[in-house]
């Protein structure tokens, strides 16, 4: 029987058309997707369906709940199809893909996401490639997975961040190899997988004002990180701490003010701003400071998936101390321990 795929237009570049402010996401792009693959002729590829979002956004205005109606939509296909495609705007595609793996946790078929850096409508696009690729992955590839294929690389979703803002190869998995490779083949890395299992749906309600991000920098005030754990609503921060995960803690309100925020059980996740390598509190004296004031320390999670792996925890009514747990443990493979 012929395998079938579902796309799904949530919007993003591929689909945009120019406007006098710029880029913006066209209503009706499946139709254009259609005539697009009859004019090429299907023979080769899965048999495929294309959803198409009721609301089409520029994925930098992605919110929370999106993520939500994202997995209600794919949960209510899941039995009709071998796999899925999910076209998504590049700028935060890495925070959707991060997300619908902690969601969708134990998949058995594939859920590829891509998208282009050139709409698909203008010369020189990069969509057609990612988009057939995508479809013959989602159809034909056993990967368990939620992934990112972009310009012939298959990364797992929640290692996945944007590393270029206008170079075709615009996605990289720092911390994690490749796993797949595509050229005359498609070469996958079964090795690096993640096992099948049944795949269970976690349906959170997110509150949007959870999560906050915060990087240190040279100087920073101890005002600017209490006026964000004062945010109404806060319940964790991402803090990205220079190299091996080391805070300035020679300012002792600056620590303090963490430490408070422990004891008010707002969970603090340390990840580096390195792009390479991992968070070790305790290898610098700095960073052992906050081994005994609570925060937690983030292994080699990307920003992305350090922010949506919180924001999925705090969602599902778990005591303080478990989240604290399951953010030390790998979920969905998105993190060396
Ligand atoms: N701003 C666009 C988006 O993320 C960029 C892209 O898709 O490449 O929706």
């Amino acid at each position: 029987m012929k395998r079938r795929v579902l796309i799904v237009y949530a919007g993003g570049t591929i689909g945009m058309q120019p406007s006098d402010r710029g880029y913006i996401p066209m209503k009706g792009f499946h139709k254009h997707l259609d005539s697009f693959f009859r004019a090429r002729g299907l023979k080769h590829l899965p048999s495929f369906d294309i959803i198409e979002c009721q609301e089409l956004i520029d994925s930098s205005n992605l919110l929370p709940k999106d993520w939500t109606a994202l997995c209600q939509l794919l949960m209510q296909h899941w039995d009709e199809y071998d796999g899925f495609v999910l076209l998504h705007g590049t700028d935060t595609m890495a925070y959707t893909a991060s997300m619908l793996s902690f969601m969708l946790q134990g998949l058995n078929k594939p859920i590829i996401l891509t998208g282009s850096q050139i709409p698909m409508m203008e010369a020189r696009s990069d969509a057609s490639e990612n988009l057939i690729a995508s479809i013959l992955a989602a159809g034909n590839l056993n990967i368990p997975e939620v992934c990112i294929l972009f310009a012939n690389r298959i990364l797992r979703g929640n290692r996945s961040t944007k590393i270029k803002s206008a170079g075709f190869d615009a996605f990289d998995s720092p911390n994690y190899p490749w796993l797949g490779n595509i050229g005359i083949n498609i070469d996958i890395q079964d090795p690096l997988l993640l096992s099948k299992r049944v795949p269970c749906y976690l349906a959170p309600s997110f509150d949007q004002d959870a999560v906050a991000v915060l990087q240190t920098y040279p100087g920073i005030s101890t005002n600017i990180l209490t006026a964000v754990l004062d945010q109404p609503g806060i319940k964790g921060l991402i803090l990205q701490t220079y190299g091996a995960g080391n805070p300035p803690d020679a300012n002792k309100d600056f620590i303090k003010a963490l430490e408070e925020a422990s004891k008010r059980n707002i969970i603090t996740l340390n990840i580096t701003q390195c792009t390479y390598g991992a968070v070790s509190q305790g290898t610098y004296a700095t960073g052992a400071t906050l081994n005994s004031i609570g925060v937690v320390a983030g292994a080699d999670l990307t920003l992305e998936a350090a922010f949506t792996k919180l924001h999925f925890l705090l969602s599902q009514n778990l005591s303080v101390d478990k989240i604290r747990q399951k953010l030390r443990t790998p979920l969905a493979g998105e993190m060396t321990v």
